[in-house]
């Protein structure tokens, strides 16, 4: 899985105005999924599934 740091850079993520995540595919706010196993979060597109995860 790709950072959000890297898929900002790649283009596969953005921001809007408000500086909120999304994905630059289907232009949805990504959520974000709590995963206690895992370092940092894990930010979703709600549209597409595609996951990143974003570290602290
Ligand atoms: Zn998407």
């Amino acid at each position: 899985m790709d950072s959000v740091r890297r898929a900002l850079r790649e283009g596969e993520i953005k921001k809007d105005m408000y500086e909120r995540l999304e994905c630059a595919e289907c232009g949805e706010q990504l959520v974000t999924k709590n995963e206690p196993d895992e370092v940092g979060s894990i930010r979703a597109c709600p549209e597409c599934g595609q996951e990143w995860r974003q570290l602290p």
